[in-house]
């Protein structure tokens, strides 16, 4: 039965097709983003098409509820295409049993270089290798994340992995996947711009955008 392994191979021929091929078949009928991962963008647009176009006069993706005040107030940092993913990122945890913050989001460059001197040139240990300007913190695109059980604040628990899996469901990138400094309680969203960069050529060309006054994610 040659033909069924034709078939397979090709997924666009008919036979068979990805879920990641089905989701970007999708997004394109939706007219959003083209990038294969499910986030706030494609299930907003999902809603509308399916549910309601409106929710109280917003678009569904805005009309995502607000978290606990901590986190919000740390969103509020983010641009406003990663907000409702950080609130979609809390939310998902929750419905899985997890309890997350936002704990930190957007640093200014002082604020990177003073965190990177940190275990360099003033007391404690190593926490980044990034100085300002070569830290996704620094242009409102990354959060990290703590795990909370009750009031307490938990630094290390296999609570982050579930939660990196829930990120990148979403269509987030997790730092607990870098291969040179996993960092487990980090995320960020990546413009579509630079979904075929790296990560070193997506940090110039940001700083660039900043520099020139250009908008960062369009
Ligand atoms: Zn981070």
């Amino acid at each position: 039965m040659l033909w069924r392994y034709a078939a397979r191979a090709k997924p666009n021929s008919g036979g068979s097709m990805d879920i990641t091929d089905m989701i970007k078949a999708v997004q394109k009928k939706l007219g959003v983003d083209v990038d294969g991962k499910a986030g706030t963008e494609t299930w907003g647009a999902i809603f509308a098409a399916l549910v309601k176009p409106t929710i109280a006069g917003k678009p569904p993706e805005e009309a995502i509820d607000k978290v606990d005040d901590r986190s919000e107030g740390n969103i509020a940092t983010l641009l406003e295409e990663v907000r409702p993913m950080a609130r979609a990122l809390v939310q998902k945890a929750a419905a899985n049993g997890i309890q997350i913050k936002v704990i930190s989001a957007t640093r200014t460059f002082a604020e990177q270089d003073a965190l990177f001197a940190k275990g360099r040139t003033a007391p404690g240990s190593i926490v980044t290798n990034a100085k300002g300007g070569f830290s996704n913190h620094n242009f409102g695109l990354a959060f990290d994340v703590g795990v909370f059980e009750g009031k307490k604040y938990m630094p290390e628990s296999p609570k982050y992995a579930a939660v990196g899996a829930l990120g990148l469901e979403l269509g987030l990138e997790w730092g607990g996947n870098w291969k040179t400094f996993a960092d487990q309680p980090h995320f960020q969203l990546r413009p579509s711009w630079a979904d075929d960069i790296t990560e070193k050529a997506m940090l110039a060309e940001l700083r660039d955008r900043v520099a020139a006054g250009t908008p960062v994610f369009a």
